[in-house]
This record gives C-alpha cells, sequence and structure tokens, in this order.
C-alpha cells in the first residue's frame, strides 16, 4: 500500500469517527431536549404531586380513623359517656373522676389540693340561703369551680369554649339534661350531680358565665 492510499485508510477512519461523534452529540441533544420540554416536565410536577397528595390523604385519613371512634369526640347528644362510676365520697369522686375530665379538656391546673383551697375560702350560704356544696363535710357533699377565663362580666362574654365542652362532657357523664346552659342536676350511682354554667342572678347562685360549678352530694 502506497503512502497516499495509507493516508485516505486513515482519512476514512476519521470520518467514521466523526459520524459516530455527531450521532453521541444528536443523542445527548435528544436527552437535552427531552428534559426541556415543558410537557415533560409538566408530567412529572403532576406525577409527584399526586404522589405527595395520596401519601398526605393516607396519613390524614389514617389519623382520623382512631379519633372519630375514641375520645377525640364528644359522647353522643342523650348517651352517657365512659366517665368511670362514681363511688366513694363526693370529694373521691371530684378528685378522681371530675379532675381527671377537666384536665383532658383543657383546664390543666386544677387540682384536689386548689379545689379545697378554692371552698375553704368560699362562703357557707349560697345565693338562695342554702348551706353550698363547695362547704362539705366532704363525705357528704362536694363542689369544684372550674374556668379558664378572668372574666367578670355576669353575661354571655365571660363563656369561653373549653368551658361549654367541660360543661357538655360532665352532663353526659353524670346523666345531667343538658342543653348548654342553666341550673341541673342529674343523678348516678347513689348521687345527685349538679351543674351551673352559662347563668346569673340569685335564683342560679350568682355569675356562673364566667365558671363551670359542679356539686356532687350523697343522696
Ligand atoms: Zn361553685
Amino acid at each position: 500500500m502506497a503512502d497516499e492510499d495509507q493516508g485516505r485508510v486513515g482519512q476514512a477512519m476519521d470520518a467514521a469517527k466523526a459520524v459516530k461523534q455527531v450521532e453521541q452529540v444528536a443523542k445527548a441533544g435528544r436527552a437535552a431536549m427531552l428534559l426541556a420540554n415543558p410537557w415533560v416536565w409538566g408530567a412529572g410536577v403532576v406525577a409527584v404531586v399526586f404522589l405527595v397528595a395520596t401519601v398526605i390523604i393516607g396519613a390524614v385519613l389514617v389519623g382520623s380513623a382512631p379519633a372519630s371512634g375514641g375520645t377525640g369526640q364528644a359522647p353522643a347528644a342523650g348517651g352517657t359517656a365512659d366517665c368511670g362510676k362514681p363511688t366513694g365520697t363526693p370529694k373521691d369522686i371530684i378528685d378522681k373522676l371530675i379532675l381527671p375530665i377537666a384536665h383532658t379538656i383543657a383546664f390543666k391546673d386544677i387540682t384536689p389540693e386548689s379545689v379545697e383551697a378554692a371552698n375553704d375560702a368560699h362562703s357557707n350560704s349560697t345565693t338562695s340561703g342554702n348551706t353550698s356544696e363547695h362547704k362539705g363535710p366532704p363525705e357528704v357533699a362536694w363542689a369544684a369551680d372550674i374556668s379558664n377565663t378572668g372574666a367578670t362580666a355576669e353575661n354571655e362574654s365571660s363563656m369561653t369554649p373549653e368551658m361549654g365542652k367541660l360543661a357538655d362532657t360532665l352532663a353526659k357523664c353524670f346523666n345531667v339534661k343538658w342543653t348548654g346552659r342553666g341550673l341541673v342536676n342529674g343523678y348516678k350511682g347513689g348521687y345527685r350531680f349538679q351543674l351551673i354554667y352559662g347563668v346569673g342572678g340569685a335564683e342560679n347562685g350568682g355569675n356562673h358565665f364566667n365558671h363551670v360549678h359542679i356539686g356532687v352530694s350523697k343522696q
């Protein structure tokens, strides 16, 4: 083979390489175009959004399932909530049944000691002249005033959603026929439960807009 021929073969091989390179560049270009294509991107974003939404909806459904059947939901109206059986002295019922219910709703700070201190400081008689359940003695009668407001107005502006929920819950626990406010007695297990909230005036024991009164006495 002459030098000249060898040179041509070399050129032909270079040309073949060049074609390959062009093909590779074209491939890379198509890939780049694919990535740059807004439709491809759009479809990808839609797929990711759909996946995330599915996961979130799934998590919400799983998370809400126990709440709807558990303690997160108030018991059905007229039904009796599972609040435990009232036993012992009225003070026992306040301390062991009622205060834990208050704690689960919003009233974290109330304790048997704070109730006792408040009852020690309470006046002896009610506005209607009867002996207040706050004064006990604790084996006969006991009462707790439960509040999460410092409001003093004797009207609806002193009421709070948490106190409303507490009154609703206690009413269901202790067979009190409750319509959201009033002075109403319920009876369960040989005890009388007196619920006062959202009312005022002497006939209701004074201002009960700014606290929930729950009194317990042995029948
Ligand atoms: Zn009271």
